[in-house]
């Protein structure tokens, strides 16, 4: 493991603001650290960098704890959101400051410039200062500024934010490739799951402090481990179903009978559970058509034309909500429809519907 938390917690004053989180970045990887605005993710970027001591736990560097070193004795690189190139030095200087603090010599420093600027794309901008760039280009600037130390771990903390949606997107294929090229370990800070998804070999989803699930944005994704990250990693329907028998396991969700293919996870008779669905599971049938599957009955609240699709939103007898992807022909508001489930896309969890959810 290049990088190494064990049970790291930390309070400011009485409040805790990480509990116990425990994760490692393998050699080469791209791990994303994924939760909403609030769980820790700062906190825990600081503990890695030096910049907070954790009340408890461990970081590791290489096998070495490096907990309570200095910052500027960790090989780490930081890129975060806001910029923190200094206005009056060149591009080029921006880029060779960290060196000269490591003791590299003016001529290798000049090459590890070149070399680094080349890789973001910026090798005829090393007399720029700052100000003369794009947003992007300062961005790549920081990147470069970040890998030329050749750091053991490159951290970057929300760096896509604040960048217009199409230039996100072309830096999120950016930061993919320089790191593919550099295979340097690296950990991406974000709140947004479509931009982990996107990038990462692996996700560390945290909610309140807390660990909530650790995998393959694929395995996450299909299998999540609870209700929390089977809604922030993309849309999910909630519903409160209950076991109606256990062989073969039954259970009731709004009317609907469904037959799981998952034992595991059901109770006995008469417990509550909760059923998370994906719009894309759903589907619009006629009404007094015949069903392919197990229906429950709703009234069409909102169609939002989404392009290739419609996302139809609506109300079910009990008063939950829930929203369809439906291709074909959008229903009027008010209409009375057939949701049909895909029985193999339904994920259980114990426990009724709560209020932990983003
Ligand atoms: P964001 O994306 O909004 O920055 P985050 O996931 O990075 O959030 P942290 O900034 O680590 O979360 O904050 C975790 C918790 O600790 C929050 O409840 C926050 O209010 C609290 N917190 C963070 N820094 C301090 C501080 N210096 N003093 C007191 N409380 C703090």
């Amino acid at each position: 493991m290049i990088l190494e938390l064990e049970n790291l917690t930390h309070r400011y004053g009485s409040e805790s603001a990480v509990d116990g989180v425990s994760f490692g970045l393998e050699s080469g990887e791209l791990v994303a650290l994924l939760g909403p605005s609030g769980c820790g993710k700062t906190t825990i970027v600081q503990a890695i960098a030096g910049h907070v001591r954790p009340t408890s736990g461990e970081v590791r560097l290489r096998g070495t704890a490096v907990t309570d070193d200095p910052p500027e004795s960790r090989t780490v690189g930081l890129v975060f959101q806001q910029t923190t190139l200094f206005p009056h030095l060149t591009v080029d200087e921006n880029v060779g400051y960290g060196l000269a603090a490591q003791g590299i010599d003016r001529e290798r420093r000049a090459d590890r410039v070149g070399e680094y600027l080349e890789l973001v794309g910026l090798e005829e901008r090393g007399e720029a200062y700052p100000a003369e760039l794009s947003g992007g280009q300062q961005r790549r600037v920081e990147l470069a500024r970040a890998l030329a130390p050749q750091p053991d771990v490159l951290i970057l903390d929300e760096p896509l934010s604040g960048l217009d949606r199409a230039l996100r997107e072309r830096m999120r294929g950016e930061i993919a490739r320089i790191q593919h090229e550099t295979g340097v370990t690296t950990l991406c800070v974000t709140h947004d799951q479509e931009e982990a998804m996107a990038l990462a070999d692996r996700l560390v989803v945290m909610n309140d402090g807390s660990l909530e699930g650790v995998g393959t944005p694929r395995s996450l994704f299909e299998s999540p481990p609870n209700p929390f990250v089977a809604s922030f990693l993309g849309r999910s329907n909630a519903l409160t179903g209950t076991v109606v028998d256990r062989g073969p396991p039954t259970i009731e969700v709004e009317g609907a009978t469904v037959e799981l293919d998952d034992a595991s996870r059901t109770g006995s008779a008469g417990d509550e559970l909760t059923c998370h669905v994906r719009p894309k599971d759903l589907s619009l049938a006629s009404r007094g058509a015949r069903n392919s599957g197990p229906s429950m009955t709703g009234t069409v609240t909102y169609v939002a034309d989404v392009g290739r699709r419609f996302d139809v939103s609506l109300r079910l007898e009990s008063g939950a909500e829930l929203v369809v992807e439906h291709t074909g022909d959008p229903p009027a508001i008010g209409d009375d429809r057939p949701i049909v489930i895909d029985p193999t896309a339904l994920t259980v969890f114990d426990g009724s519907s709560g209020n932990d959810e983003p």
